[in-house]
């Protein structure tokens, strides 16, 4: 398996090299050069295996520069039953009859972030060693990305992450999180300003490429292809758990930001696993149900991105969407590359004849949410089923009403739980979630954090002070 670009101008690269990259050096993303097909009697066997068992498979059809032993061995610490809250590592929980909740959020940061995060410390951590180099991760954080980052590299010593977040503008669950970890190689940087101020620090400071050359500068951006590989083996498993033949279809709802999650569904479904719609739900940030509604792509200014109470889909553009738009367009590298220069000419491009595409080709259906349906969903599951969901999974299950069929499961991915967001879950049932077990003191630990101005020369001296070289 290689890779290649979504605009055709990278020689084809194996996993561990496209891996360490961000975007490929033509500006496009990533992507296998051909999509493995999975045939229903490797479906059928597939229905015995634990999660791990079925990572492996999986992830083995795209990670073929590592031998299967080591994979193996590197998706059982990445998976690991210690770490989840759920001993089939993604639960799987009917809502009545109206939809099951496939839990992707019972690792360490109760986010679906740690299901590719896991895996990415791991694969960092082999291809480091194995090049005897080290890496220095720079990023910025309004919550769960940054979080899911440091509990999966806390443990590999060649990664040292420099995480920056917005002071005083995350929730108290999230900063003690992200503070309390004590780790030498975790370094966590609160800068006076708005998450999009420290996002311009870390795109300054990554645009210097001596400053990256020499401190060996990373990321850990969606983009990356290992983490959309480690998603796609959840879409397998919720369609295992809630059929028995293979002639059974399922749906996915799934609350949707950069494109990342939900494109692993399409990978799915282009793999062969049979699925009925990909629901993409949004909040107020609507730019992809435009999309899909419409299919023009028209990008937001940061300035005109709301903040909403499902915080971690506040997008103003979906970095992942490329890779939908090449096999939309028939894999023709010279069409992305023209509709992308037209994006930043225009601001928009249309790609309206392929709409009847959407659904009847791909599945793809979109609906967004407001807070106000978010809240009433977060109170009608509440009432109707006793299960508290967090506001990001509430846009997920109010947008997937509109669109189940008969006799289809509809799964709904549960992105983050509730604990996370206690203000939204407050508002709705009028009392504070209930504290995961084993996190009872998390707000109460001891907090490691350093502060600074919104100052990229005081963020590069640190880096430059502490990095892992
Ligand atoms: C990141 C995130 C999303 C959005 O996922 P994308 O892959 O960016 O579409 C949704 N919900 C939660 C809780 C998240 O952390």
């Amino acid at each position: 398996m290689q890779y290649i670009s979504t605009r055709g101008q990278m020689a084809p690269q194996h996993f561990s090299d496209v891996l360490l990259e961000g975007l490929a050096p033509d500006g496009g993303l990533a992507v296998p050069q051909t999509l493995p097909k999975i045939d229903a009697q490797t479906l059928t066997a597939w229905r015995e295996l634990t999660y791990p068992q079925l990572a492996l498979e999986i992830l083995s059809l795209f990670v073929t520069d590592i031998d299967r032993q080591t994979l193996s061995a590197m998706i059982d610490r990445a998976y690991a039953a210690d770490k989840f809250r759920s001993e089939s590592i993604v639960s799987v929980r009917p809502l009545g009859d109206e939809a099951y909740l496939l839990g992707v959020s019972e690792g360490p940061t109760l986010a679906f972030k740690d299901m590719a995060m896991q895996f990415l410390g791991e694969a960092f951590g082999h291809v480091l060693t194995q090049r005897q180099t080290t890496l220095n991760i720079l990023g910025a954080t309004s919550g769960d990305t940054g979080s899911a980052a440091e509990y999966a590299m806390r443990q590999h010593k060649q990664v040292s992450v420099f995480m920056l977040s917005p002071k005083g503008r995350m929730s108290a669950f999230q900063r003690a999180q992200m503070y309390s970890l004590q780790d030498d190689n975790i370094h966590n940087i609160a800068v006076e300003g708005d998450f999009d101020q420290a996002q311009e620090i870390v795109k300054s400071l990554a645009s210097d490429l001596d400053f990256k050359q020499k401190y060996r500068i990373g990321a850990v951006n969606s983009i990356n292809w290992a983490r959309i590989a480690a998603q796609i083996v959840y879409y397998f498993w919720g369609w295992l758990r809630t059929t028995e033949t293979n002639d059974q279809k399922v749906s996915f709802a799934v609350p949707s930001g950069n494109f990342g999650n939900i494109l692993a569904g399409h990978y799915a479904r282009q793999m062969g696993l049979p699925v009925a719609r990909l629901v993409l739900a949004t909040n107020e940030n609507n730019v992809l149900e435009e999309f899909f509604q419409t299919g023009i792509y028209r990008p937001r200014l940061p300035i005109d991105t709301h903040v909403t109470s499902s915080p971690s889909m506040d997008i103003s553009k979906a970095s992942n969407f490329e890779r939908f738009v090449y096999d939309l367009v028939g894999q023709d590298p010279e069409r992305v590359a023209s509709l992308w220069q037209a994006l930043s000419k225009d601001g928009s491009f249309d790609l309206s004849e392929y709409l009847p595409a959407f659904e009847s080709q791909y599945g793809f259906v979109a609906g967004s949410s407001s807070h106000g349906d978010r809240v009433a969903t977060i109170r009608r599951v509440f009432d109707e089923y006793g299960v508290l969901i967090d506001p990001h999974t509430a846009d997920g299950v109010k947008v997937a009403q509109a669109f189940a069929q008969p006799g289809i499961p509809m799964l709904v991915l549960e992105t983050a739980l509730p604990a996370k967001f206690a203000e939204t879950i407050e508002e709705a049932i009028g009392r504070t979630p209930p504290m995961p077990v084993g996190l009872e003191d998390l707000e109460i630990r001891p907090q490691n954090v350093v502060e600074m101005s919104c100052d990229a020369s005081a963020v590069r001296a640190f880096v430059e002070a502490n990095a892992n070289l």
